[in-house]
């Protein structure tokens, strides 16, 4: 079974879209790791793609913040902003689908959370340390994670210590004989200075990871963000990937 991993779509359907199309034959399922909505101007298009999808969905953040099911005191002004708007925007059905959304998924030798496996909706796993004190509190050999929209991979080495390893776009990283925490990225909201959607394909079979880069028309979601009358921060940042 090969999987699409997809994070962080954020609203921005034109992204996901661009990431099916690219990454056509090369997957079986998706697995997505939650922040379906939030930022992006096209909240119900993306929940409604995914539907249609062969799919496990997990819950983010801003999924929640959506339900009105966290507090948004944390979130920035802009995505404060965004969030109220996607409340008001959320048909019905597509807000049944969010509130559906489980926050931990264990399959086979991988665990699934939006943000870290000892706090699977809220903590950035950013540094080194973060993801050591994290893998204690998951069983499987590899965790999957979004929520930083920075796609990385963390291997807890023999001797107890972490290493950050850039994802490298070209060749499959092999999971076996090791454990690790793998940030696929974001399609919506790249922050990793790279602007191109992140997306990733997991082979079961052999068991190996692969971070992919798909370009996407980023003046189309610009153009959506400012005729929602969105904050203008929100598309700026999608052609710099921050
Ligand atoms: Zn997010």
């Amino acid at each position: 079974m090969r999987i699409l991993m997809i994070s962080d779509i954020h609203g921005n359907c034109t992204a996901l879209e661009a990431v099916l199309k690219h990454m056509e034959g090369l997957w079986d399922y998706v697995w997505c790791l939650g922040d379906v909505v939030g930022y992006g101007p096209n909240p119900n298009e993306c929940v409604e793609r995914l539907k249609t999808l062969p799919l496990l969905c997990l819950a983010g953040n801003h999924d929640w913040a959506t339900l009105d099911w966290i507090d948004v005191e944390t979130f920035s002004a802009d995505a404060h902003r965004a969030v109220e708007w996607t409340r008001e925007q959320i048909h019905p059905q597509n807000r049944t689908f969010l509130e559906s959304l489980p926050i931990k998924y264990m399959i086979g030798q991988y665990t699934l959370v939006h943000a870290s496996p000892r706090e699977p909706v809220w903590e950035y796993i950013l540094e080194a340390e973060t993801a050591e004190e994290n893998f204690p509190h998951f069983d499987t050999s590899t965790c999957f994670v979004g929520h930083t929209h920075s796609a990385k991979i963390y291997r807890l080495t023999d001797d107890g210590q972490v290493e950050i390893h850039a994802p490298s776009y070209d060749k499959p990283y092999d999971l076996s004989g090791q454990r690790q925490i793998i940030n696929v990225g974001s399609v919506g909201q790249p922050r990793d200075q790279n602007p191109d959607a992140k997306c990733g394909i997991l082979n079961m079979a052999d068991n190996t990871f692969q971070h992919f880069r798909v370009p996407y028309d980023i003046a189309e979601t610009q153009k959506r963000i400012r005729a929602a009358n969105l904050p203008e921060r929100l598309a700026a940042r999608l052609e710099h990937g921050w």
